[in-house]
Order: structure tokens, then C-alpha cells, then sequence
């Protein structure tokens, strides 16, 4: 049976995959949203398959693999093969994460999710966390960890929500402002809260 599920969300760089780590430590299991949507168009897979039969054998790279930028430059052009694409492939990861969430063993799950009210998958959960940092900081932390430009993580936060409406629809918000090290109890103090709702139910 699938355990009651926490979405942790944030923008890029807000610290999602460094504080899933923290909720490990705490035995609790987690699925990431992004590691599914990899998942789902890996090579030989159904979903890719179907990729393949609409875009041609070009969107195919040579490791069998999906040809990641091709597709971009034909979606970000073009609105109805991005919807077409996200018809295929939204209901696809929807599917998977569920799967996996049914198969977690922990007393509840964490799901990671970058876009978690934009893609309306709150729906999934029992209680959302949402990782509160400016926007300066998530600029300063993915320019450093993914050698991207100031404009292209920017042009990222752009279509995610903003930190005000992310937390507005939160039930936790947990701030990533300070040192990593004050990461563990800052997760332990949700933790406990989380196990209290749960215990009331
Ligand atoms: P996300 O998964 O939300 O994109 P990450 O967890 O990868 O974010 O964090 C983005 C980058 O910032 C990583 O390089 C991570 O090590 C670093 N980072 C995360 N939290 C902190 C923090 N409190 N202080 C300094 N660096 C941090």
C-alpha cells in the first residue's frame, strides 16, 4: 500500500536533492520526479519509442538514447509539438512515480519534485514542503554546480513559480539560507511535525 506522501519542492539550486539526503539519513525513502522523467524517455523505452515514431530517427542520438537539445529547440519552437510531447509523456511519469511511491517501505515517502504545483501534482501528495531561498542565492549555487550562465538559470526560474506562491500553497517551508550543516535538524524539526500529523490521523 502506498505510504502517505510529503512533495518537497523548490526552484533550481533552492537544495531539493541535498535535503532529500537528509530525509535518507532519517530512513525515509524518496522519489525524484526528475530522475522519472529521465526514466521514462530512457533508451528502449516505450515512451521513446513513440518519440521516435513522431519526431524521426534524428531525435535519437547515438547511444540509442534521447537527443535532449534536438528536442528542445523543436518544442521551444513550436507549441503544438510541445503539447503533443507533454500529452505523451506527463501521463507517462505520472504513472512511474506513483509505481514507485506504491513500493516505498518507509513510514511515509518524499517526493521530489521541481515542479510539483506547476505540473499540478499536489494532487499526489499528503503535505508539501517547499525550500525557501532568494533568488539570488539559487542563481549563485547552480552558476557554481552546473557552469551555467546568470541568463540561462534565470530563463529556468522564469517558468518555475516564484518563492511567495510556493510557499503560500506549502503546509512546511523549510529555509536554505544558512550553512548545509544546519540542514539535519532544520529536516528533523519537519520530520517530527510530519510524524505528529500522521500519528493524529
Ligand atoms: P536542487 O536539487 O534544488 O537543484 P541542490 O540540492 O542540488 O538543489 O543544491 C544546489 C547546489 O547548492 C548544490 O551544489 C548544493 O551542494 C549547494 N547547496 C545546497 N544547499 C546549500 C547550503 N545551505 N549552503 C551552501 N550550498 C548549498
Amino acid at each position: 500500500m502506498t505510504p502517505p506522501i510529503i512533495g518537497l519542492t523548490g526552484g533550481i539550486g533552492s537544495g531539493k536533492s541535498t535535503i532529500a539526503l537528509e530525509f535518507n539519513k532519517l530512513g525515509i525513502e524518496t522519489v525524484d520526479a526528475d530522475d522519472v522523467a529521465r526514466e521514462v524517455v530512457s533508451a528502449n523505452s516505450p515512451t521513446l519509442q513513440l518519440i521516435q515514431d513522431h519526431f524521426g530517427s534524428d531525435i535519437i542520438d547515438e547511444q540509442g538514447g534521447l537527443n535532449r537539445t534536438k528536442l528542445r529547440d523543436i518544442i521551444f519552437s513550436n507549441n503544438n509539438e510541445r503539447l503533443w510531447l507533454e500529452s505523451i509523456t506527463h501521463p507517462a511519469i505520472r504513472a512511474l512515480i506513483q509505481q514507485k511511491l506504491a513500493a516505498v517501505g518507509s513510514i511515509y515517502a518524499v517526493l521530489v519534485h521541481p515542479l510539483l504545483f506547476e505540473k499540478g501534482q499536489e494532487s499526489l501528495c499528503d503535505a508539501v514542503i517547499s525550500i525557501s531561498v532568494p533568488g539570488t542565492i539559487q542563481v549563485e549555487r547552480v552558476t557554481k554546480r552546473d557552469n551555467q550562465t546568470v541568463a540561462q538559470v534565470r530563463k529556468i526560474m522564469d517558468v518555475q513559480y516564484s518563492q511567495s506562491d510556493r510557499d503560500a500553497k506549502a503546509d512546511y517551508i523549510i529555509k536554505n539560507t544558512g550553512k548545509t550543516g544546519a540542514l539535519g535538524d532544520k529536516v528533523k524539526h519537519v520530520h517530527i511535525k510530519i510524524l505528529e500529523t500522521l500519528h493524529e490521523q
